[in-house]
């Protein structure tokens, strides 16, 4: 069972931390600091799966002397070699030379330590947290071990350090995809979806209007469950009239946030809209992924290069959804339809995608180099570090020594040179600069 260890000076809030994970109170916790005498350790299932055994090391670090204790350091070190996972936790307001200490104690192990850092749980605590970064560990984590906050996500940290076997056995059942249809009517979407399910409750026809019944259902593909959800642009609509308003973004919104890509139905002969236009803009303004299904591409002459056409033509008048990839599609036909579902595989799986801070801080000092931002002198604007904060919606943090007036067109070529060396090609990414 793997050894996930915390490890802090007193009253960082190693006990309550080690309850949040644990999930109940086993541990005294008490705000005079030492108060947790030996190491306290259990076995729990980290996520509902993996079983971990937890240990709080409060017992050894409260020894009088403290960090700077021999014997002390001697019994901690010795943790550190057992432990599969060491959370090393920091108070964000009250950083000590003990902290330092155990820092450079742990610095050896540092691929297995996650920096915790503690009592997060304010926009002005988060402000001051980022300056952990400097310490350059490649994960680092805020929370709040009280409020609760951050806890899921120090928990997918742990489980990514974990050794592959334990990891393998939490993987095995693949995650949903969700994705919905959305398209003006009459594209295709009842028909890509009804193929989709290999079900052909719903009724098609060239009446745009026509009542439909099957708005979402499951369906497995490479081994994925593919859950489609309630596809707005499908309802029935037989006695509205309106047929503009009835796919209006409004409508478009909430199923787009629901899902985690969209396909984007557009047929062939007529190219992109004005409301598809829209749709693209809210799902990369919720930081989902899209792919564009060219349909009905059985009508289209066959012409040489027509689907390059078509595409160039579309990234011109797109520009700013040139990560979304295209597809021609035959939804009538079953054609297409695997490449369709691959690219949302990829698309997907791009939008889960975490990436440590390490490497990428590697990665943004050559790119600097290669490139230093514009600005003469004392002006020159620098960039400090980058980190990532969110996953759907890919989200990094770009820490630069002078936020007004940094032109745009370096944080773009930042992005540029991520997508390309982590291959982040076919999602949104949000850049937001800090000082
Ligand atoms: P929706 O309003 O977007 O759900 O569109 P439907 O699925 O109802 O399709 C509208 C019409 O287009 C129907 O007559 C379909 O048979 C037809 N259609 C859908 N996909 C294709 C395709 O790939 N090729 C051709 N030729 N017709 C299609």
């Amino acid at each position: 069972c793997p050894r996930v260890v915390i490890a802090g000076r007193p009253n960082v809030g190693k006990s309550t931390l080690f309850n949040r994970l644990i999930g109940k109170r086993k541990a005294i916790t008490h705000h005079v600091a030492g108060v947790t005498r030996d190491a306290v350790e259990e076995r729990f299932s980290l996520k509902d799966k993996l079983p971990v055994t937890l240990v709080d090391t409060g017992g050894i670090m409260a020894e009088p002397g403290g960090v700077f204790d021999p014997l002390v350091k001697e019994k901690a070190i010795k943790e550190a070699e057992k432990a599969d996972v060491i959370l090393l936790l920091l108070d964000v307001v009250d950083f000590t030379a003990e902290d330092e200490e155990l820092i450079n104690l742990f610095r050896p192990f540092e691929d297995r330590v996650i920096l915790v850092v503690n009592k997060v749980d304010s926009p002005q605590r988060e402000d001051i947290a980022w300056n952990f970064m400097s310490l350059g560990f490649s994960s680092v984590c805020f929370v709040s071990a009280e409020h609760r906050l951050g806890i899921e996500e120090l928990e997918d940290r742990i489980c990514k350090l974990l050794p592959d076997s334990t990891v393998d056995t939490a993987a095995e059942e693949e995650p949903d995809i969700k994705i919905s249809i959305l398209g003006k009517p009459n594209t295709g979407k009842s028909t890509l979806l009804n193929t989709l399910l290999g079900e052909y409750r719903a009724i098609v026809s060239d009446v745009p209007g026509t009542t439909r019944d099957l708005l979402e259902g499951e369906f497995s593909y490479k081994g994925k469950r593919f859950f489609v959800v309630d596809t707005a642009g499908i309802r029935r609509k037989s006695k509205v009239h309106d047929d503009i308003e009835f796919f209006s973004v409004r409508r478009s919104l909430d199923t787009v946030a629901k899902s985690e890509v969209v396909i984007l139905m557009v047929d062939a002969k007529e190219g992109l809209s004005e409301q598809d236009k829209k749709i693209a803009a809210v799902a990369r303004k919720h930081g989902r992924g899209m792919v564009l299904a060219v349909n009905k591409w059985d009508l289209m002459e066959d012409i040489p290069n027509q689907f390059n056409a078509v595409k160039d033509r579309i990234r011109f008048l797109f520009p700013h959804i040139s990560y979304v990839p295209i597809v021609k599609l035959s939804a009538k036909e079953g054609e297409g339809i695997n490449n369709l579902l691959n690219k949302v595989i990829a698309v997907r799986e791009q939008l889960h995608r975490k990436l440590d801070t390490g490497p990428l801080n590697r990665k943004l000092r050559e790119w600097v180099e290669r490139t230093p931002p514009p600005g003469k002198k004392a002006l020159r604007y620098k960039v400090r570090y980058i980190t990532q904060t969110s996953t759907m919606p890919v989200k990094f943090v770009l820490f630069v020594n002078r936020v007004k007036g940094f032109p745009s067109s370096y944080v773009s070529y930042i992005e540029n040179n991520i997508r390309k060396e982590f291959g982040l090609l076919s999602i949104p990414i949000d850049i937001e600069l800090r000082q």
